[in-house]
C-alpha cells in the first residue's frame, strides 16, 4: 500500500486538519541560532514561574509517583469548590484548559451539527470541531473582538455549541457581563455555550465570580479555566470545567479515568491558597502591560487594549519578518497569521527585565538594525 494512501483512512475532518502551532520553545531556538541569552514572551506563560507553594506541593507528591493520581481528583475539585462556592459535581478537571474544549466537542458533535464562533477567537476552537467533523460558522469581529449579535444571528437548531473566549486570545478583548449574560440567556436551550476565561484572574473586578452566579440560570453553560496562566502551572497541563453537574457527569463519561497527574493536582490545589503568588503576578503584568505600552507609544505603533497578560501589536506592515528579526536577536514572540491578523504580533507580558529586553529588541529591528 502507498504510505500516503494511510491519509484516507483518517476520518475526514482529520484529513483536512492543520496542527496548532505552539509558541517557538525556548530550546528550539538555541538549537538553531546558537543564542544563549533568550526570552519567551510567546505563551502567556506567567513569568514569575510557579508559586512557592506549588513547588512544595509537587516536592511533598514526588514519593508517590508509582501510584495513579485520585482519578476523580477530590482534594482539588474540594477547593475549587470552596473558593467558588460550587458543588463538587459541577467540576470537571482537565489536561489543561484544551482538554475540557476537546471533551466537550467529543461529547457534543457530530458531522450534521454546527460550532459557531467569532473571527481571531482562540485556534483550539476551530480544531476540536474539525477533528470530530461538525461545521465551524465564523461570525466577523467587531472592533477585534466577539460581535454577540453577529454570532446570535448565525445560531439556528444545528448549533449545538458557542465558543467565546473572554478576555480573548490573542486579542486581549473584553466582553461586558451584562453583554455576556444576555447573549447566553437568548441562546436556545439545544446549544452548550463554552465561556473559554482562561485569563479572568487578570480581569480584576471580581470577574472570576461573576460568570460562576450564571451557572444556577443556565444549565447550558461550561465555563473553562486553568492553571496554566496566571498560576504559572503551564508546564503541568492542569484546567478546569463548571457546568451543571447534568453537564459535568456528560464530559466525565468521555474523559480518561487518570487525565491528572498527580504533580499537577497537588501543585494546583496548593496554587489556589498562594493569594500572594496571584497577586504578584496580577502586579507584575499590570506594571509590565503599563511599560509594554508605553513603548509602544514612543514608536509610534498601535496595539490592541488588552485585558489578558498579552498584548497585541499593529506593526502596519507584515509582522513574519519582525519576528523573525526578533528570534535573531534571541527574543520570541507570537506571530498571528493564523488568526487573519498578518500584520499583529502578540506579546506576552514579562518581567520587567524581559520587557525591557523586547522593546530594546523591537526598536532595535524597526530602525533596521537587523
Ligand atoms: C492558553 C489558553 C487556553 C488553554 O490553556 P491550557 O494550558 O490548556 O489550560 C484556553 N483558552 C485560551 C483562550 C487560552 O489562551
Amino acid at each position: 500500500m502507498n504510505k500516503n494512501n494511510i491519509y484516507n483512512l483518517a476520518v475526514s475532518g482529520v484529513q483536512k486538519l492543520i496542527p496548532y502551532t505552539p509558541g517557538k520553545p525556548i530550546e528550539e531556538l538555541e538549537r538553531e541560532l546558537g543564542l544563549t541569552q533568550i526570552i519567551k514572551l510567546a505563551s502567556n506563560e506567567n513569568p514569575l514561574g510557579p508559586g512557592k507553594k506549588a513547588l512544595a506541593a509537587i516536592q511533598a507528591t514526588l514519593k508517590d509517583l508509582a501510584l495513579y493520581p485520585d482519578g476523580n481528583g477530590f482534594n482539588l475539585k474540594r477547593a475549587l469548590a470552596d473558593k467558588y462556592a460550587v458543588e463538587m459535581g459541577q467540576i470537571t478537571l482537565g489536561n489543561g484548559s484544551n482538554e475540557i474544549l476537546e471533551l466537550v466537542a467529543r461529547a457534543f458533535l457530530t458531522p450534521d451539527l454546527e460550532v459557531v464562533f467569532s473571527q481571531h477567537a482562540f485556534a483550539v476552537y476551530p480544531l476540536v470541531t474539525q477533528a470530530v467533523g461538525a461545521t465551524a460558522v465564523v461570525a466577523p469581529a467587531l472592533n477585534y473582538g466577539h460581535d454577540l449579535n453577529a454570532m446570535l444571528q448565525r445560531v439556528t437548531e444545528k448549533t449545538r455549541l458557542v465558543f467565546i473566549a473572554n478576555p480573548n486570545n490573542p486579542t486581549g478583548t473584553l466582553l461586558s457581563h451584562a453583554d455576556l449574560e444576555s447573549f447566553i440567556g437568548a441562546l436556545p436551550a439545544t446549544c452548550v455555550c463554552v465561556l473559554d476565561e482562561a485569563y479572568c484572574e487578570f480581569v480584576g473586578d471580581n470577574s472570576a465570580d461573576i460568570s460562576i452566579g450564571w451557572l444556577n440560570l443556565f444549565p447550558n453553560l461550561l465555563i473553562t479555566r486553568t492553571f496554566s496562566k496566571a498560576y504559572g502551572l503551564a508546564g503541568l497541563r492542569i484546567g478546569y470545567g463548571l457546568s451543571s453537574p447534568e453537564l459535568a457527569d456528560i464530559l466525565n463519561r468521555v474523559r480518561q479515568p487518570f487525565n491528572n497527574n498527580m504533580l499537577a493536582l497537588a501543585a494546583a490545589e496548593a496554587a489556589l491558597s498562594d493569594t500572594e503568588h496571584l497577586q504578584n503576578t496580577i502586579a507584575v503584568n499590570t506594571q509590565g502591560m503599563q511599560l509594554i505600552t508605553d513603548g509602544f507609544k514612543k514608536l509610534g505603533l498601535e496595539w490592541i487594549p488588552s485585558a489578558g497578560n498579552f498584548v497585541l501589536v499593529d506593526l502596519k506592515q507584515p509582522a513574519m519578518p519582525i519576528y523573525e528579526a526578533l528570534l535573531r536577536k534571541g527574543v520570541i514572540v507570537r506571530p498571528v497569521g493564523v488568526y487573519e491578523l498578518p500584520n499583529h504580533l502578540r506579546i506576552t507580558i514579562g518581567t520587567a527585565a524581559e520587557n525591557e529586553l523586547f522593546l530594546q529588541a523591537l526598536t532595535e529591528v524597526l530602525s533596521g538594525h537587523v
